[in-house]
């Protein structure tokens, strides 16, 4: 049974055996197993409780409904949003419902540093499984759902995090300044900051991704979508996959992009970023040839599969227009 003491107004008097405070994923679990092994148990939680006819879609309403501080709440030094649940249900209401099992290696830290010798993976798997059944988890699938899905370079096979610095922190500057970079210095932090074995194929590929950047008029590449991976501080460092390309000039006509080459941002020729590869990348004129050939290729190729994607996703139609004429332009332009 649910109270609501906000329409009840004045006080309520419970008694239980069990006073369960939150009703959030731990709160409720917790109520639910210690209400179903018998004993009386009460939830006080401190929000309201929502029901379907309250979700009005709108932000300004739901916000505070549904947030602790309007969804305003931050770290004491402001740097951290940290959204935080506030109602019945806690912050499972408006989660994303994506269902990981605990990785390995948290379960070993625990283990270590918690003194929790029995929390290895294989006593956790009848609970997981019981949980997974319960929610019903399963694998998403693109054909399923409308979602972006993307494996994590910075996550090893083991579920172990891999180290990542993007160029902002490389050069001290903060996210608002991501924008205000040029492709010189990213070469010079790569200089400065890749192992000496990884370097020149490091450099290759960062030439790669400017290439490809210039060919889909990818006018986003900021600072932030660069940077480098190491396992651990004192192993090789090497430059991050390429990420989040985008073109831009189809949602935004005359975009330029992000970071100046040669003092300026615009989508440069190709003896400009020949000049830059072999200039401050040390590439040699036949490697810098076959990235072009490589990356026009892997461009006309995708082109290649466009129209199909448009004839089974007709919304995309306007957008893909677009994006074939600027591929095309790209790759042209830059091979003459
Ligand atoms: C936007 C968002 C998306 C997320 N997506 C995912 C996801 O896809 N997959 C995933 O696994 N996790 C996700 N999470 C995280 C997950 O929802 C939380 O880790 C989990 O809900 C935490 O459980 P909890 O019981 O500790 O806290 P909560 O679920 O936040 O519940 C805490 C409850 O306690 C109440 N409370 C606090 N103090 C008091 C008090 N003094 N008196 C009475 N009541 C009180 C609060 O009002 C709240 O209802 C997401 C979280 C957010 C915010």
């Amino acid at each position: 049974m649910i109270t609501k003491l906000l329409e009840r107004g004045g006080d309520l008097a419970e008694r239980a055996q069990v006073c369960v405070i939150g009703s959030g994923a731990g709160g409720a679990v917790v109520a639910a197993e210690i209400a179903s092994a018998g004993h009386d148990v009460v939830v006080l939680e401190q929000g309201h409780y929502w029901t379907k006819a309250d979700f009005t879609q709108r932000e300004d309403q739901m916000l505070p409904r549904l947030f602790e501080e309007a969804g305003m709440r931050q770290t004491s030094d402001g740097s951290i949003t940290i959204l935080q649940g506030r109602n019945v249900g806690g912050s499972t209401v408006h989660n994303l419902c994506y269902c990981f099992r605990t990785p390995d290696p948290i379960l070993a830290m625990w283990q270590r540093e918690h003194a929790l010798p029995g929390l290895t993976p294989e006593a956790m798997r009848p609970s997981f499984e019981r949980v997974e059944r319960m929610l019903k988890v399963k694998p998403i699938r693109e054909s399923e759902v409308q979602a972006f899905i993307m494996r994590r370079f910075d996550i090893a096979p083991d579920g172990f995090p891999i180290g990542f610095e993007d160029m902002c922190s490389l050069q001290a500057l903060g996210t608002a300044q991501k924008y205000t970079g040029s492709y010189e210095r990213v070469a010079r932090s790569i200089r400065d900051f890749v192992s000496g074995d990884k370097l020149m194929e490091s450099r290759e590929q960062f030439f790669a991704t400017l290439v490809l950047s210039m060919m889909v008029r990818n006018g986003d590449a900021h600072l932030k979508n660069f940077g480098v991976l190491y396992s651990s501080p004192l192993d090789a460092v090497s430059i991050a996959p390429v990420y989040d390309v985008v073109t831009t000039t189809a949602y935004i006509k005359k975009d330029v992009p992000a970071l100046s080459l040669a003092g300026t941002k615009k989508w440069w020729p190709r003896k400009v970023l020949d000049r830059f590869a072999i200039v401050h990348l040390s590439l040699q004129p036949s490697t810098v040839d076959d990235i072009f050939s490589r990356m026009s290729a892997a461009v006309m190729e995708t082109r290649g599969i466009i129209p199909d994607y448009i004839a089974d996703h007709p919304e995309f139609r306007e957008v893909g227009k677009l994006m074939m004429a600027a591929w095309e332009e790209g790759v042209i332009g830059l091979n003459g």
